[in-house]
C-alpha cells in the first residue's frame, strides 16, 4: 500500500478497509524517534466486536474451501512476499529497529512457512484406526477450531504472525489479529499481501490500537474458539484468564532466560560466535536470546576475554545504515529496562567487563553489555531484560552447569558447546528446556520442527510450528461407521 501523506493506515474488518477513527497511535522509528514511520487507528471495542462477527460469518465458508484451494492461497501469499522483500524487510527496519540483514532473514522466513503450510493443504489428514468389530470404520477427521484470535509482539513483526496466521488459516480457522503498538507497519503489508493473494472477506480482520482494550476482548468474546498469544509472562496471564471462562482453547509464548552452557572441551571461538550471536544479536530483543552464560571455570577466563574482545568490535547504530551489527532497541520503555538492569547488576556485585551504558539521544541505543562473576540468585540472572546484556556465571563440572541452568521459572531455549557426546546428552536430557540445542545459538528455529517453551515460558498446552501447529489449530472428531 502507497504512503498515506499523514494519513492514517487502514484496518481491515470484514473485508473493507476500515476508515479509522480520530484517535491513532504513533509509530516511530527507533533508530531516529523524530521520524514517524506511519499513524495506525486506535480501534475500537465496537471495532473489535465487529472484527470477531465477521470472522465468525466467514467461517463456514472458508471451512468448506478445499484445503488445497486455501493452499492455493498461502502459495500465492508467499510469491507476493517474495516480490516485496525488500520493502516488507525495510519497513521492518524502520519501525522495529533490527539490522536490514536481520530484517531480510525475517522476512524470508515468513515467505517459507507460508510456502510450507500451503503443502499442508495437500498432506493434513486424520486417522483410521483398527476396529475392534466386524463392518465397522472408525476414523478421525481434524476439523478447524472455528474463530482464533492471534495477539503478536513486536519482536519478530513478520515471522511470530506468519507463523500462527499460516496454519490457523490452513486448517480452516478465520483469524482476528492484532499486532503490537511498536510495529504494526509490517503486519499491514503482510495482511495486505493475504487480500490479494485472493483470501475471502472476514477471513482475516486486522486491527490495530490499545493492546489492552482489543486484547481482552480477543481473548475473552465468547465467539472466539482459540487464542495464541506470544509476548510477556503479565499479559499472557492475563489471556489466559479470559480465555478459560470461555473454556476457549489457549497457547501461550511468553519468554525465558536461556543460558549458553561451555563446557571445558568446548571450541572458545566456536563458544564466542554461539554467544555474540544468541546474546548480541536481534539486539537480544528475541524471547530465545542468550542471556546467561555458564561456563565451566577451567575455561572462564580464556573465554570472558576473546568474547570481550569480540563484543567491543560490534557496531551499533540504525539498521538500515551498512555495516550495522546491532540495531536499537525498540522503544524508550525498553532502553529504560536494559538501563535499569545495567544498574541492578553492579549493585548486586556482578562485575562489569563491557558496555553498562545506554545513549537516548536520537534513538533507543543501548551498548553491548558483559557482566562476569554473576550468581545465579541474582537478579540479572533470574529476570527477562530483553535487550543486549549477557551475565557469565561461572560453573564447576557440568552437573553444577546444568543445576544453574535450570535454576530459572523459565524454560524456554538452552545450548550447550562441547565437543564431549556424553556432555552434550547429558546435557539435552536434563536441561528443563523447550528448544535445546548443541554448539549452536540458542536462537534461530527450523520452520518445520515443534517450538515451544517449559514452565514459565509458555501455557503449557500446545506447541507452534511445523506438524505440531495441527494440534492447537484444528479439533479431533472421532467417527464410528457401521456398514454392515
Ligand atoms: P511486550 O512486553 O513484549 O510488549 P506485551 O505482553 O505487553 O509484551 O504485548 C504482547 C501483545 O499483547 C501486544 O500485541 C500487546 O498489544 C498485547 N496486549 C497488551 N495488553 C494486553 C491484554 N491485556 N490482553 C491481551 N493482549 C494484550
Amino acid at each position: 500500500m502507497a504512503k498515506t501523506n499523514g494519513k492514517p493506515y487502514p484496518n481491515l474488518i470484514g473485508g473493507d478497509w476500515k476508515a479509522p477513527s480520530d484517535n491513532v497511535l504513533e509509530n516511530h522509528n527507533p533508530a531516529d524517534y523524530n521520524e514517524v514511520v506511519g499513524l495506525f487507528p486506535m480501534a475500537t471495542l465496537d471495532d473489535t466486536k465487529s472484527a470477531i462477527d465477521s470472522a465468525r460469518a466467514a467461517q463456514p465458508a472458508w471451512s468448506k474451501t478445499p484445503a488445497p484451494a486455501r493452499g492455493a492461497i498461502l502459495d500465492k501469499a508467499s510469491q507476493i512476499l517474495t516480490s516485496r522483500l525488500d520493502e516488507i524487510a525495510t519497513a521492518l527496519t524502520r519501525e522495529e529497529g533490527k539490522t536490514l540483514a536481520e530484517a531480510k532473514g525475517e522476512v524470508t522466513r515468513a515467505r517459507d512457512i507460508f510456502k510450507y503450510y500451503a503443502g499442508e493443504g495437500w498432506r493434513y489428514s486424520g486417522q483410521v484406526i483398527p476396529s475392534s468389530v466386524n463392518d465397522e470404520l472408525l476414523y478421525t477427521r481434524r476439523e478447524p477450531l472455528g474463530v482464533v484470535s492471534i495477539i503478536t509482539p513486536w519482536n519478530f513483526p513478520i515471522a511470530i504472525p506468519a507463523w500462527k496466521i499460516a496454519p490457523a488459516l490452513i486448517y480452516g480457522n478465520t483469524v482476528v489479529f492484532k499486532p503490537a503498538e511498536d510495529a504494526p507497519h509490517t503486519a499491514l503489508l503482510l495482511v495486505e499481501a493475504l487480500v490479494e493473494a485472493g483470501l475471502p472477506a472476514g477471513v482475516i480482520n486486522f486491527l490495530t490500537g490499545d493492546g489492552a482494550l482489543i486484547g481482552t476482548e480477543m481473548a475473552s468474546n465468547p465467539s472466539v474458539n482459540g487464542i495464541t498469544f506470544t509476548g510477556s509472562h503479565n499479559t499472557g496471564t492475563k489471556v489466559y484468564q479470559n480465555a478459560i471462562k470461555n473454556m476457549a482453547r489457549v497457547q501461550l509464548e511468553m519468554g525465558g532466560k536461556n543460558a549458553l552452557v561451555i563446557l571445558k572441551d568446548a571450541d572458545i571461538d566456536l563458544a564466542v560466535k554461539l554467544a555474540i550471536t544468541g546474546g548480541f544479536g536481534l539486539t537480544g530483543q528475541a524471547c530465545t536470546a542468550t542471556s546467561r552464560i555458564i561456563v565451566e571455570e577451567e575455561i572462564a577466563d580464556a573465554f570472558v576475554s576473546a568474547l570481550t574482545t569480540a563484543a567491543k568490535n560490534l557496531k551499533v547504530g540504525n539498521g538500515l545504515e551498512n555495516g550495522i551489527n546491532m540495531g536499537p532497541l525498540v522503544n524508550q520503555d525498553q532502553l529504560q529496562t536494559s538501563q535499569s538492569y545495567m544498574a541492578i547488576a553492579q549493585k548486586e556485585g556482578a562485575k562489569l567487563l563491557l558496555g553498562g551504558e545506554v545513549d537516548g539521544a536520537k534513538g533507543y541505543f543501548a551498548q553491548a553489555t558483559i557482566f562476569d562473576h554473576v550468581q545465579p540468585n541474582m537478579r540479572i540472572a533470574q529476570e527477562e531484560i530483553f535487550g543486549p546484556v549477557i551475565s557469565i556465571i561461572r560453573a564447576n563440572g557440568i552437573n553444577d552447569a546444568i543445576e544453574k541452568a535450570n535454576a530459572i521459572s523459565f524454560g524456554l531455549s538452552a545450548s550447550v558447546v562441547t565437543n564431549n557426546l556424553k556432555g552434550a546428552f547429558a546435557f539435552a536430557n536434563q536441561v528443563d528446556a523447550g528448544v535445546v540445542k548443541i554448539n549452536e545459538p540458542t536462537t534461530g528455529l527450523a520452520l518445520n520442527a515443534p517450538f515451544g517453551g517449559f514452565k514459565g515460558s509458555s501455557a503449557n498446552t500446545f506447541k507452534e510450528q511445523g506438524g505440531a501447529a495441527l494440534d492447537f489449530y484444528t479439533r479431533t472428531k472421532t467417527i464410528y461407521v457401521n456398514h454392515g
